[in-house]
C-alpha cells in the first residue's frame, strides 16, 4: 500500500526502465520515462527470458498477454561446434516450472519492448521520445536534456544501459567508467520460418524447439525460433571488434559465414540462409563503486549498473529485478526525506547479485570457448557426467537453483 506517491524520473526506456515504470506506478508513484530514440527500436534479435523474469511478469498482472508472444524450448542443447554432438543437455519445458514455479521463455526483443511500453501506458505512465539525457544534478534531482529542457523529481533512475549518462554525470563522477570490450562481437540474423521449413537440413531447428548452442574455440552459435516459432533466430559469437552500445551495425555475411566455416554442416546450411547480419561488441563494466549517488537522490539499475556478457542470458533478467527490488524498498517509506535510505537499502539487497552474475557470465564464456584439447576433453566428460558439477553454468544444478529461483520482491529465495 501507497503512503506517499514520489515524483519518479526513469531516463531509458529500455526493457530495464520500462519493467521499472511498469513496478513503481504499480505502486502507486508518478512515472516519467525519458526514452532518446525518437520510436521503438526494432533490432531484429531474440531474447531469453528466464523463470526469475517472468515471476516478476507475472506478479505484476501483465504475464497473459506477453504469452502469446514467446516460444517455449524444450532443452537448452550445448553442442559439439563441429559434429554438432549434444554435450549438455539442460531440460527447459515443463522443468522450469516444476521447479521454480515459472517458465523458461524465448521473444523477439521488440516484441517484448513494445508489450512493456503498452503495459506501462496503459497503466499511466508518460513515457517521452526524443529525450536524450546530457547530465543530471545529483543535488536537486534534475535531468537536463541535450534539447535544453529539465525534469526535477524526487527520485532519478539511470536506466539509461552501458554507456548511461547518469552514471557518469550523477553517481561516479570521480572516474570515467568506461565499458570493457570483450575479444568478441556477435552477429546476429534471424531467418523467416517458411524459409527454414523448406529446407530438409534444418526445418528440424524449427520443429523440434530448443534453445541450440553449438561451441567452439573462441566462437558459438546459440539458435532459438521465436515470435511463436514465425522465425529463426541466430546469435553468432565470434573473435572481433565493433562500437560499444552500437546495436545496429551492419556486418559482412561472408565474414560471418568464413568464421564457422568448421562447424557442423547443419550450422553453416543455416548460415546459407542469412542474408544481412548486424553486429555489435560484446562488453561488460567493471564492478562499480556504488549505484547510488552521494546525495542519495539518483539510483542506477540495468546495463548502466551491471552490463555483462550475454553468457547466461541474463542481463534484462537483472534490469527486471533491480526494478523490482527498487519499488518495494520505495514502498517502505513514507516521505521524501526517507528516499536516500530507500535507495541504500536497495544497493545492499541488490548489488551483489548481478555482479556475481557479471563474472559468472565471463566464467561460462571462457568454458565454451576452450580450443580442442585435454581442457575441453574434461570439460565435454563433465558436461556428459549428468551428476555432479557442471562446467556450464547454466545446466549445474547449484547455480541454477541460484540463478532462476530467487524472488526479487522479497530479495530471498521462497520456502521448497
Ligand atoms: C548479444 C546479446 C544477447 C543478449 N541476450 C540476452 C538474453 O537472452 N536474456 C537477457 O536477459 N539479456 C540478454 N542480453 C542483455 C540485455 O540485452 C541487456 O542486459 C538489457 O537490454 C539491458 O536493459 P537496459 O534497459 O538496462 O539497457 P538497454 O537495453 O541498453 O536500454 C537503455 C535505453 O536507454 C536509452 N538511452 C541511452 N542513452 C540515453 C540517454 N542519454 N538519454 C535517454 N535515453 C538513453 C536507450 O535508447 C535504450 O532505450 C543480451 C545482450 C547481448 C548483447
Amino acid at each position: 500500500m501507497v503512503m506517499v506517491s514520489f515524483n519518479v524520473i526513469i531516463c531509458g526506456g529500455g526493457l530495464g526502465g520500462l519493467a521499472c515504470a511498469i513496478g513503481l506506478k504499480k505502486k502507486g508513484h508518478n512515472v516519467t520515462v525519458l526514452e532518446a530514440s525518437s520510436t521503438l527500436s526494432e533490432v531484429g534479435a531474440g531474447i531469453q527470458v528466464p523463470p526469475n523474469s517472468v515471476k516478476i511478469l507475472k506478479e505484476y498482472g501483465i504475464f497473459d498477454k506477453f504469452e502469446k508472444l514467446v516460444t517455449r524450448p524444450k532443452n537448452i542443447i550445448l553442442r559439439r561446434y563441429d559434429t554438432g554432438a549434444p554435450l549438455s543437455t539442460t531440460p527447459l519445458d515443463p522443468d522450469m516450472t516444476e521447479t521454480y514455479g515459472n517458465p523458461y521463455l524465448l521473444i523477439h526483443r521488440a516484441d517484448y519492448q513494445r508489450f512493456l511500453l503498452e503495459a506501462a501506458t496503459e497503466l499511466g505512465i508518460t513515457y517521452k521520445t526524443g529525450c536524450r539525457v546530457k547530465e543530471v544534478d545529483p543535488e536537486t534531482a534534475t535531468v537536463h536534456l541535450e534539447s535544453g529542457e529539465s525534469y526535477t523529481g524526487d527520485v532519478v533512475v539511470g536506466a539509461d544501459g552501458i554507456r548511461s549518462k547518469v552514471r557518469d554525470t550523477a553517481v561516479v563522477t570521480e572516474e570515467v567508467v568506461s565499458p570493457l570490450p570483450s575479444s568478441n562481437c556477435a552477429f546476429r540474423a534471424t531467418v523467416p520460418k517458411e524459409e527454414m521449413l523448406s529446407d530438409p537440413v534444418i526445418a528440424h531447428l524449427m520443429t523440434d524447439v530448443n534453445s541450440n548452442c553449438w561451441i567452439g574455440y573462441r566462437r558459438h552459435v546459440m539458435a532459438y525460433p521465436i515470435r511463436n516459432g514465425e522465425m529463426y533466430n541466430i546469435v553468432m559469437s565470434h573473435p572481433g571488434q565493433a562500437s560499444v552500445g552500437k546495436w545496429n551495425e551492419p556486418g559482412d555475411v561472408n565474414e560471418m559465414r568464413n568464421h564457422y566455416k568448421t562447424f557442423d554442416p547443419v550450422v553453416r546450411q543455416l548460415l546459407t540462409h542469412v542474408k544481412s547480419v548486424l553486429k555489435w561488441v560484446l562488453a561488460d563494466l567493471p564492478k562499480l563503486p556504488r549505484w547510488v549517488s552521494k546525495s542519495g537522490k539518483v539510483v542506477l539499475i540495468g546495463d548502466a549498473a551491471h552490463a555483462m556478457l550475454p553468457y547466461l542470458a541474463q542481463g534484462a533478467a537483472q534490469a527486471i529485478e533491480d526494478g523490482a527490488t527498487l519499488a518495494e524498498e520505495l514502498d517502505k517509506i513514507t516521505s521524501v526525506s526517507e528516499i536516500p535510505t530507500a535507495l541504500l537499502s536497495y544497493q545492499k539487497l541488490r548489488k551483489r547479485r548481478p555482479e556475481t552474475i557479471q563474472a559468472g557470465a565471463r566464467k561460462n564464456g571462457d568454458i565454451w570457448h576452450l580450443p580442442d584439447g585435454e581442457e575441453q576433453e574434461e570439460r565435454d566428460a563433465l558436461m556428459n557426467a549428468r551428476d555432479g558439477h557442471n562446467p556450464d553454468q547454466w545446466s549445474d544444478r547449484e547455480f541454477q537453483q541460484w540463478l532462476f529461483g530467487w524472488d526479487a520482491f522479497t530479495s530471498t529465495y521462497p520456502k521448497a
